[in-house]
């Protein structure tokens, strides 16, 4: 008989009760290191009272009252962010698939109300992941996440990432934009390159379309800055964000700059949730944390720390983990063996994480884990490699 919960996802057995910082206690008491934070979502850590004090206030004052009305908690967010980043705008919803849908509707609207309804396309990149929605899915381009349901939305041309040549020979007079993860995570934690990153805004401005950048994972202080395009210096023109933003709570947002956020007038784009009170109260509450001064820079500061812990598993165990990249708290190990075999080593000395595509360990700690906490998570990768070194036994011997 099926279970009552659609059975859709893989789930390890495991169920959580309670968490501080970047621990989590099951419902039997075991403790484990949360290295993966929801999903790079858990952004403050588990039990974080400024976070939950916010949502709790706020949920005892008023939770929702739709965008017919003004939002100051969403007014006041999305001041925030435009204040913090390239943005003039910030238009929210409740996901990572709404924001990049948002963020495709704005693309293509643009170039409709600039008088080319024509250029509707958008070229995408191979390994990447944008959400399950429909237009989402057709932009993840994704074989086997498509099968089975229906004819992908049209619109959509996927290129090899990183291939500035297959860019270039892509853009055609249908085209309105780019769309790319300036560090791409479902894919196998895969950078874009800082020189790639900076020929695609280059591309867009020779040719006139818009660069859309999917940071759901990326972004909210992931890498060390608030949006892992800041690294190459450049300026895109619209961003997807999520996962981060709300520390957990549902939140999503669709930042842009006006030649873009000005075509979504009343009536063409919206939701019923997006930017309620709450979700906003909740946002605002992780970015007092992420923009208090110092804790960025600190984020960059124990992502080096990651990395050269992990740098040095990557030597040590040639016969486990064969590349090692990332970028801040975001860091992954393509696994030479099966992943899931190396997961489980992990989750059996204590510590979670996740996998991602090409084979690899996905690490997302919460940005607010402490040089203790990597120590003791880098050291249970150590012990988990160990008991995955294929001859274990001689390894261990020697
Ligand atoms: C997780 C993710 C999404 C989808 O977000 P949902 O909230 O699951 O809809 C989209 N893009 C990227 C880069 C993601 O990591």
């Amino acid at each position: 008989m099926i279970p009552a919960l659609t059975p859709n996802y893989n789930r390890a057995n495991l169920a959580f009760e309670r968490g501080e910082g970047a621990w989590l206690w099951t419902t039997d008491g075991r403790r484990f290191l949360d290295f993966g934070s929801g999903i790079a979502t858990a952004s403050l850590g588990h039990g974080n009272k400024h976070l939950a004090d916010a949502i709790a206030e706020q949920a005892h004052k008023v939770m929702h009252v739709s965008n017919l009305y003004r939002i100051p908690q969403a007014e006041r967010l999305a001041e925030r962010l435009v204040a913090n980043s390239f943005a003039d705008s910030v238009l929210f919803c409740n996901s990572g698939a709404e924001a990049n849908e948002g963020m495709i509707k704005m693309m293509r609207k643009t170039m409709f109300n600039e008088g080319k309804p024509e250029r509707y396309r958008l070229i995408t990149f191979e390994g990447a992941f944008h959400g399950r929605t429909l237009g989402a899915l057709a932009a993840t381009g994704n074989a086997k996440y498509l099968e089975g349901f229906g004819p992908p939305a049209e619109g959509f041309d996927q290129v090899p990432f990183n291939n500035l040549n297959a860019v270039r020979d892509a853009i055609g007079p249908g085209t309105a934009g780019i769309i790319i993860e300036p560090l791409q995570g479902e894919g196998g934690v895969r950078p874009a390159q800082i020189q790639f990153l900076k020929d695609l805004r280059a591309a867009c401005d020779e040719f006139g379309i818009l660069l859309g950048l999917d940071e759901v994972q990326s972004g909210m202080g992931r890498s060390g800055k608030l949006f892992a395009h800041e690294w190459a210096g450049i300026k895109p023109d619209v961003v997807a964000a999520a996962k981060g933003i709300g520390g957990g709570f549902p939140l999503g947002a669709v930042l842009a700059n006006e030649r873009a956020a000005k075509n979504l007038t009343p009536g063409t784009h919206g939701t019923t949730y997006g930017g309620n009170p709450l979700a906003c109260a909740a946002g605002n509450a992780v970015l007092d944390v992420i923009l208090a001064p110092g804790f960025l820079a600190d984020v960059t500061r124990k992502g080096q720390l990651l990395w050269d812990g992990m740098a040095a598993l990557a030597h040590d165990f040639p016969s486990v983990f064969e590349d090692h990249r990332g970028s801040g708290l975001l860091q992954g190990l393509k696994c030479a063996i099966p992943v899931g075999t190396v997961q489980e080593a992990c989750t059996a000395e204590g510590l979670m994480t996740i996998t991602a595509g090409e084979n690899t360990l996905r690490i997302a700690p919460p940005l607010v884990v402490t040089d203790a906490d990597l120590a003791e998570g880098l050291a249970m990768m150590r012990r988990a490699a160990q008991r995955c070194v294929p001859d274990a036994g001689k390894a261990a011997a020697q």
